[in-house]
C-alpha cells in the first residue's frame, strides 16, 4: 500500500523517520511522500531520513520555533493558522500515486496533539483518497497533563479520520529504560507491526501465490467504517528449516514447499495467529466479540506461507471476534528469516485503556481547575494588605 505519510509534532516526525529508514532496509516502498510538520525548530532539525524541503515550521510568528510546551489548543489554532504552509508540502505529494494519507502523532504533546486533528480535516476536505491516523497514546506516569490532552485529541481526532490506529505507549514501556533508549525501541516494535501490514498491499501480483496475496484495496476495506483500531504480531525464526529445505529440494530435485513438512507447516501458522491475537496489542483490548473487521496477514518466506494455516486462522479470528469481515492473505518476503503473523482489529470497542485515559483525564482537569482557582487566591492573599489599606497605583 502505498501511503503519504505526515509526521506531525515531535513523536509523529520520529517515527515517521524511522518508516523512512525501515523502507530504506527493507525495500518495501511503502512511503511514497513524507512530510513532518512541527512548531520546534530543534526537533525538525533532528530528523534524518524526511527530505529538508518536506520539514515545515509551522507557528514561527507565535511561538518563535520553540514549540507549544504541550498546549494542545494553541497547537490546533497553530496548525489552523498556517495550513496553507502545510499545504505547500503536500502539493508536491504526487497524491495520484497514494493509495492513503497516515497522519502520525503523539496524541499527548500540544503540536501534533492539537494539529494533527486539524490537518485531518482540511486533507479530507481536498483529497478524495482515505485519511488515516497512527495516534500513539501516553504512558500513565507522564502525568496528569498528557493524559488530559491525549483524552481530548483522541476524541477529536477519530471524529476527523477514517480511521485510527492506536499505539500506547504504557503497554510498551520497559522500566529502567532512559527515555529515548525506550522510544527508540518502541518505534521499532510500531514500525515492524504497521510495516508488515502496509507493506503487504505492495506485493507484485503475479504468479501462482497472486490471488492469496494481500491487495492495498483489502486494507482499506478492512479499515472503512472507521472507528478505531489495534494491531497484533507474532513471529518465529525459521532460518534453519529454510537452509535444510533449501538443500534437501536441490538434492531431490523437488520444490522447497514440498520438502516441507505441510502439517507444521500448517500448524505454525494457527498457532502464531493465536498468538498475534491474544498477546499485546498496540492498544490492548479484548476481542472477544469486539471488532467490527479484521485482517489477516502472514509474512515470509512463501514455502512457509500455507493457505489450509490461513484459512484456519481466520476462521478462528472469526469465531474469537463475532466478526463476518475477516480478510486475510500473504506477504511473500523470499530473504526473510521469520514467518510473521500479522492481525488488524479494526472497529474495536471493548477497550478499557480509554475508559481509565478518559477517567484519569477528568480528574486531571478538576484538579488542574482547582489548583488554578487556589493560586489566584492565595497570589492575592500575598499582594494584598489584609484590610486593603494600600491602594495600587494605577
Ligand atoms: P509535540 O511535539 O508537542 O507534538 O509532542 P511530542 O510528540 O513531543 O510528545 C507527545 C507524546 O508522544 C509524549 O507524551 C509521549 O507519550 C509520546 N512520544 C514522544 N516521543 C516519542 C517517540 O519517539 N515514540 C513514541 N512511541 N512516543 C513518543
Amino acid at each position: 500500500m502505498k501511503l503519504a505519510m505526515i509526521g506531525f509534532g515531535q513523536a509523529g516526525g520520529k517515527i515517521l523517520d524511522r518508516f523512512l529508514e525501515h523502507d530504506e532496509q527493507t525495500g518495501s516502498n511503502v512511503v511514497r511522500a513524507a512530510v513532518a510538520v512541527n512548531t520546534a525548530k530543534a526537533d525538525l532539525m533532528g530528523l534524518e531520513h524526511v527530505p529538508q524541503e518536506n520539514r515545515v515550521l509551522i507557528g514561527q510568528s507565535r511561538v518563535k520555533g520553540h514549540g507549544v510546551g504541550a498546549d494542545n489548543e494553541l497547537g490546533a489554532e497553530i496548525a489552523e493558522e498556517d495550513i496553507d504552509e502545510i499545504q505547500g508540502a503536500i502539493d508536491s505529494i504526487p497524491v495520484h500515486e497514494v493509495d492513503a494519507f497516515l497522519i502520525i502523532t503523539g496524541l499527548g504533546g500540544g503540536t501534533g496533539s492539537g494539529g494533527s486533528p486539524v490537518m485531518a480535516r482540511h486533507i479530507k476536505r481536498i483529497y478524495t483518497e482515505p485519511v488515516y491516523g497512527l495516534g500513539v497514546l501516553p504512558a500513565g506516569d507522564e502525568g496528569g497533563i498528557y493524559t488530559l490532552n491525549a483524552a481530548r485529541s483522541f476524541r477529536t481526532l477519530v471524529r476527523e479520520v477514517d480511521n485510527l490506529l492506536v499505539f500506547d505507549n504504557d503497554a510498551w514501556r520497559k522500566s529502567g529504560e532512559s527515555m529515548q533508549g525506550g522510544y527508540r525501541q518502541i518505534n521499532d516494535e510500531i514500525v515492524t507491526r504497521f510495516g508488515i501490514l502496509f507493506g503487504a498491499g505492495e506485493v507484485e501480483q503475479g504468479g501462482e501465490v497472486a490471488e492469496s496475496v494481500v491487495d492495498s484495496s483489502e486494507i482499506i476495506n478492512t479499515l472503512a467504517g472507521g472507528g478505531v483500531s489495534t494491531v497484533g504480531y507474532a513471529a518465529e525464526d525459521v532460518s534453519d528449516e529454510k537452509q535444510s529445505s533449501g538443500l534437501l529440494s536441490r538434492f531431490t530435485g523437488g520444490d522447497e514447499q514440498s520438502s516441507l513438512d505441510s502439517a507444521s507447516t500448517t500448524n505454525r501458522i494457527t498457532s502464531l495467529v493465536r498468538k498475534a491475537a491474544l498477546g499485546r496489542l498496540t492498544l490492548p483490548c479484548k476481542i472477544e466479540n469486539g471488532a467490527e473487521r479484521a485482517l489477516l496477514v502472514t509474512a515470509g518466506p512463501s514455502q512457509f506461507l500455507n493457505r489450509k494455516g490461513i484459512e484456519r486462522g481466520r476462521k478462528w479470528l472469526e469465531e474469537q471476534t463475532g466478526s463476518m469481515e475477516v480478510r486475510g492473505g500473504d506477504y511473500p518476503v523470499e530473504d526473510s528469516n521469520n514467518v510473521a503473523a500479522v492481525v488488524l482489529l479494526s472497529g474495536v470497542t471493548d477497550v478499557p485503556r480509554i475508559k481509565e485515559l478518559q477517567q484519569i483525564a477528568i480528574e486531571a482537569r478538576e484538579n488542574i481547575d482547582d489548583i488554578r482557582g487556589e493560586s489566584e487566591q492565595n497570589l492575592q492573599d500575598l499582594v494584598e494588605d489584609d484590610d486593603d489599606e494600600l491602594e495600587p497605583l494605577f
